[in-house]
């Protein structure tokens, strides 16, 4: 199987979480099979290969792949995480929800100014938390080399929202 194969095969589909009338995608699978996770991992970091120079995770499950690919690349890694858990100062961007809006913070001053920045996540669905950590990106002095996903759900408007990056979702549910 290839990549993409796997992360179908493996992925889950859950009803009602975290709240009724969600359907939930859930990767947590293809994380804790090791070839599968492996394999995401090369092919992320193959897709941007020398076009980036530090990687950005977003909380939480971005970490665990931005975490691998930072390894594997050998490039700085640094958190955007949600609000009130970094230390210090943070800059700070507010995006909506289906309901209310959320935050998330990025340490500025971690990176060299200008360093081209792969931000991964696991799941994409409206983009406002990829947009979001686009903007800390920028806001820190930094450039977006792209954006890496394991899963791009189709009908939410993440794509378009995101259409001045570099998007690459190893699955695409169209
Ligand atoms: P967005 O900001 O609407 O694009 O939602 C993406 C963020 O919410 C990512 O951090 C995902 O981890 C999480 N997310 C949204 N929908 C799902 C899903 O169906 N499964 C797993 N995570 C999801």
């Amino acid at each position: 199987m290839n990549v993409s194969e796997l992360v179908l095969e493996l992925s889950d589909t859950i009803p009602d979480f975290p709240k009724s009338g969600i359907v939930f995608r859930d990767l947590t699978p293809v994380f804790a099979d090791a070839d599968a996770f492996t394999a995401v991992i090369d092919d992320l970091a193959a897709r941007f290969h020398g076009r980036f120079d530090a990687v950005v995770g977003v909380e939480a499950r971005g970490f665990l792949l931005a975490a691998a690919i930072a390894y594997a690349e050998h490039v700085p890694l640094v958190a955007v995480r949600k609000a009130g858990k970094l230390p210090g100062e943070v800059l700070a961007e507010d995006y909506a929800l289906e309901y209310g809006t959320a935050t998330l913070e990025i340490r500025p001053g971690q990176l060299a100014q200008g360093s081209r920045v792969l931000i991964v996540d696991d799941v994409l669905a409206t983009g406002g938390s990829s947009s979001a950590a686009a903007r800390l990106v920028e806001r820190s002095g930094y450039s977006v080399a792209g954006i890496g996903l394991v899963l791009e759900l189709d009908g939410l408007g993440g794509r378009e929202r995101l259409g001045a990056y570099d998007v690459y979702s190893i699955v695409a549910e169209r």
